[in-house]
């Protein structure tokens, strides 16, 4: 996906506050971060969002999940976090690769705005 922006920082063509990676997912911070920990967390491989993704990319999505837990041990957030994932306009999706929100360091209220 040349023109994503989130295939660029995956490509390194542009910057990020890179957090951790692995082989399939990269996580860096969020430039307008809604909590003291703002974290996205992205496939490397691009998907537009949840509704695009396939029965094949169940395992990438796990590990979404699995890397925030990850982040979440390493920065210590406590007493929790939210994970959060738009999908589509009306849900306030802006960039149009899957990412998790990892966010804490502050309470949160449910139901969410
Ligand atoms: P969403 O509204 O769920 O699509 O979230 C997109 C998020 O990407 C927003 O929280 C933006 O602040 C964030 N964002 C946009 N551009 C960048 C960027 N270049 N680096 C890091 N975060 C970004
Ligand atoms: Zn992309």
């Amino acid at each position: 996906m040349d023109e994503c922006l989130f295939c660029k920082i995956v490509r390194r063509e542009s910057p990020a506050r890179l957090v951790k990676e692995d082989d399939e997912v990269l996580a860096f911070r969020d430039t307008n971060p809604q909590a003291p920990t703002h974290v996205l967390i992205i496939p490397k491989a691009h998907i537009a969002s949840v509704d695009d993704a396939r029965p094949e990319d169940q395992a990438i999505l796990g590990r979404l999940v699995l890397m925030a837990q990850s982040i979440a041990r390493d920065e210590k957030i406590v007493p929790g976090y939210r994970l959060v994932l738009n999908n589509g306009r009306g849900a306030g999706q802006t960039v149009y690769h899957i990412h998790l929100h990892l966010l804490g360091g502050r309470g949160f209220r449910w139901p969410p705005g």
